[in-house]
């Protein structure tokens, strides 16, 4: 049987997630390395569509496991689902997003298959003709390259990261649907509700506008707010210290223990750019930093700095814009 990099992709309310690409960009990279064959497996309610859309636009052969009892997600299912499903396929790889799901069921699945669990995946290379994956570490100070020893590896690979560039193969995939009756022991999902704030809209962005201490108080958030409308498809961050104090919601907090985002603008706004918070931003494309403090680590990763206090900036920013639009 031929070994192969398995893709599980992700998806909330019927739609796909767009790290679901990623992670289908990730495998491509590692063909660079391995002409491994990718396959992707989609697990859940009425996922058939789904799986017809991801096969026709990337060219990626998919599985669907239509099962009854996932209709919310459920890690105790996803991983004896997945267990099963792997028993009789021989997986090089099985890549999965670093987010709340991917998390959560991934180094399990791994510990049933007898397989490494390699979390937080920014990069992959070879090391002595072994592939191996770098993973960010110390709160995103570090990077540690490390070498699975197993056959078989689990990735949870940082949404954010790894951009699409295109189907990975010129033709569309083919679909195969199998039902799978399985009913979850342990745990039950009892309903979904959105929270405060939709994290997929930072991820989604092509423009993320966030708020640092610098700001000062929670009425100079309606600022950054400001800013960020400027742009369209654009969405407001923060940092961990705005976060903590409420001004903004977890659910908007970029940075190594929030999002991951890569959008082709990043406009700090009093951010200093401590370690933790650049792990969740430094692939953007094109950084602003705003910030009082020509030393602020930020100002050195930024492509522009602007070096004044973003109370006086920001309004007269916006209005000369303004001004030039009419
Ligand atoms: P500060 O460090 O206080 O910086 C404020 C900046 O604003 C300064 O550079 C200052 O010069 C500038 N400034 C002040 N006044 C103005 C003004 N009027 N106009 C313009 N600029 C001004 N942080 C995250 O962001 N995300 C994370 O995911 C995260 N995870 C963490 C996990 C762990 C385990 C730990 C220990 C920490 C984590 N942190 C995280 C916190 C991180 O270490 C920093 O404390 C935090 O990022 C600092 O936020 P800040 O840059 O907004 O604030």
């Amino acid at each position: 049987m031929e070994r192969t990099i398995y893709v599980i992709a992700e998806h909330a309310c019927g739609e796909i997630s767009p790290v679901t690409f990623e992670l289908l960009a990730f495998a491509a990279q590692i063909r660079t390395f391995r002409p491994l064959p990718i396959s992707v497996l989609i697990l859940g309610q009425d996922v058939s569509g789904m799986a017809e859309e991801i096969a026709a636009s990337e060219g990626a052969d998919i599985t669907a496991l239509e099962i009854p009892e996932l209709g919310n997600y459920n890690g105790e299912v996803y991983r004896q689902v997945l267990a099963d499903f792997f028993e009789t396929e021989a997986p090089a790889l099985i890549c999965a997003g670093h987010t709340a799901t991917g998390t959560d069921f991934a180094p399990g699945l791994a510990i049933r298959l007898g397989a490494a669990s390699i979390t937080n995946i920014r990069g992959v290379a070879e090391h002595e003709t072994r592939l191996c994956f770098d993973r960010s570490i110390c709160n995103g100070a570090r990077t540690a390259r490390v070498l699975p020893r197993t056959e078989t590896a689990v990735l949870n690979v940082q949404p954010g990261v790894f951009r699409r560039t295109g189907p990975v193969s010129p033709r569309p995939g083919t679909v195969r649907i199998r039902r799978t009756e399985y009913a979850a022991r342990k745990l039950r999902c009892t309903g979904i509700r959105p929270s405060q704030a939709d994290p997929g809209a930072l991820s989604d962005a092509d423009v993320v506008v966030s708020a640092g201490n610098g700001v000062g108080d929670a009425e100079n958030i309606g600022l950054v707010y400001r800013l960020a409308g400027l742009f369209p498809k654009s969405a407001v961050g923060g940092s961990r210290i705005v976060c903590d104090r409420g001004w903004l919601a977890y659910g908007q907090q970029v940075g190594v223990t929030g999002a991951t985002v890569a959008p082709k603008l990043y406009i700090a706004c009093g951010i200093s750019g401590a370690p933790q918070h650049l792990s969740g931003m430094s692939g953007s494309a094109f950084i602003v930093a705003i910030n009082t403090d020509v030393r602020a680590a930020m100002m050195s990763v930024a492509d522009v700095c602007v070096t004044e206090d973003l109370a006086t900036f920001i309004p007269t920013f916006i209005e000369a814009c303004n001004a030039a639009a009419s």
